[in-house]
């Protein structure tokens, strides 16, 4: 598919889900787009893969990489995950929620992974040679009671994501020039502050530890914060949805000792749920198969990314239950305050995890053999792996860059 038509297709997929929520989202008019500039005294330079302008397509490009300072780590990157939101972000999409576009040159990727290969003379964390990870966090200020306390994701200050970010006139910890904003990890090489960065455990396969530090700590973030990780705690745990977010939070929950129970639009997904670990399944949109578990549900981990309805989900819980809205969707849902009030329900939000979390689910997932179902790929197939993730976003399997290979093309 050529880059106009999958540009074309990007504008009818929002048409349609605006015509179905009920949501108003318009293209900003210009995406912002300067030239990359001059290399800076305090850069180097860096093969990265990544759209130069908006509406083209992915080709090979050289970016500049801040020095590496003091507490930096400078990573030569092997694998980099391809993150559904990487597509969003890399077609001008989000910018409906941001209110302002995408910055071009845009270099995503923030499933990172490679090996330290120098680091700043103040760093302790990481050593040359440790195989290391980082996710969607890049710098954050370091100084609030959320950063404190390892919720980085929830800085005070806002956090600066992996890649098409600014830098933080804020709080910058990022080396190189300011004014340029941060490209991600389809790169040769990444600088990174070492608070960002999680050491990947030993016997970790490399080729799949990218998808754990995005979609495995966006689900083990809320299953810590509302109590199932927890030593020797039993919790009955509904995961809606069974793309890649909810495959992921089936299998950590299951490991955890819970029960689980898949949840879906339809009885499609049964196969794959239980095969990911799943002891229970209902249909949510027949009210007979919502019933079996009307009452019983604990915590349900909602991760489908748009609009629909929540009853279903708050008639599974039982009292003081939680439903955590995971899924990026604009406007509120409806639901009835008798159905919460009566039962003292909550619906939450949560956003992928902090630095802490990062570590412990990259801990976790490798002492259970806990892995997404990963299709390798090379840079030279980017255009053809967005327009498949473009055309089917509940796809369980990740695809990951081989950046090794890629850089031999
Ligand atoms: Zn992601
Ligand atoms: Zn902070």
């Amino acid at each position: 598919m050529s880059t106009s038509s999958r540009t074309i297709d990007v504008r009818l997929t929002l048409k349609i889900t605006s015509k179905q929520g009920n949501m108003k989202f318009s293209y900003p008019e210009i995406a912002v787009s300067k030239p990359l500039p001059t290399l800076a005294d305090n850069e180097f330079e860096s093969v990265a893969w990544g759209i130069e302008n908006y509406g083209e397509d992915f080709k090979k490009l050289v970016v500049n990489k801040p020095a590496v300072g003091d507490q930096d780590v400078k990573i030569e990157m092997k694998f980099c995950g391809i993150c559904h939101s990487d597509v969003h972000f890399a077609l001008n999409e989000l910018a409906a929620g941001s209110g302002s576009g995408s910055m071009y040159p845009i270099v995503p990727g923030h499933e990172l992974v490679g090996t330290v290969v120098e680091v700043g003379r103040a760093v302790s964390r990481v050593a040359v040679g440790d195989d290391v990870a980082v996710g969607c966090i890049r710098d954050s200020c370091m100084d609030c009671k959320s950063c404190d306390s390892g919720d980085e994701n929830y800085c005070a200050k806002g956090f600066t994501h992996t890649y098409n970010s600014p830098k933080s006139p804020a709080y910058s910890h990022i080396g190189g020039n300011q004014e340029v904003q941060n490209f991600g990890g389809y790169t040769q090489f990444d600088v990174v502050h070492e608070r960002f960065v999680c050491k990947i455990p030993d016997g970790m396969e490399l080729s799949k530890a990218g998808p754990i530090v995005c979609a495995g700590v966006t689900m083990w973030d809320p299953l810590k914060h509302w109590g199932a990780t927890q030593p020797g705690k039993k919790m009955d745990i509904g995961i809606v949805g069974i793309g890649g977010l909810g495959t992921m939070g089936i299998k950590l929950a299951s490991a955890l000792g819970h029960r689980v129970v898949a949840i879906s639009r339809s009885a499609r997904k049964e196969e794959l749920a239980r095969s990911k670990g799943a002891h229970g399944f209902v249909v949510s949109t027949d009210p007979k198969s919502v019933e079996k578990e009307a009452g019983k549900l604990d915590l349900i981990l909602d991760t489908i990314p748009a609009h629909h309805s929540i009853m279903p989900y708050l008639t599974m819980l039982s009292s003081s239950g939680t439903v955590v809205q995971l899924g990026c969707v604009g406007p509120l849902m409806e639901y009835s305050q008798l159905v919460l009030m009566f039962r003292r329900l909550s619906i939450a939000s949560s956003v992928i995890g902090g630095v802490p979390s990062t570590q412990e689910v990259l801990d976790f997932c490798n002492k259970h053999n806990i892995y997404s179902d990963v299709k390798i790929v090379t840079a030279d197939r980017l255009n053809e792996v967005y327009d498949e993730l473009q055309d089917n976003n509940s796809d369980a399997t990740r695809y990951v860059l081989d950046i090794k290979e890629s850089l031999k093309l």
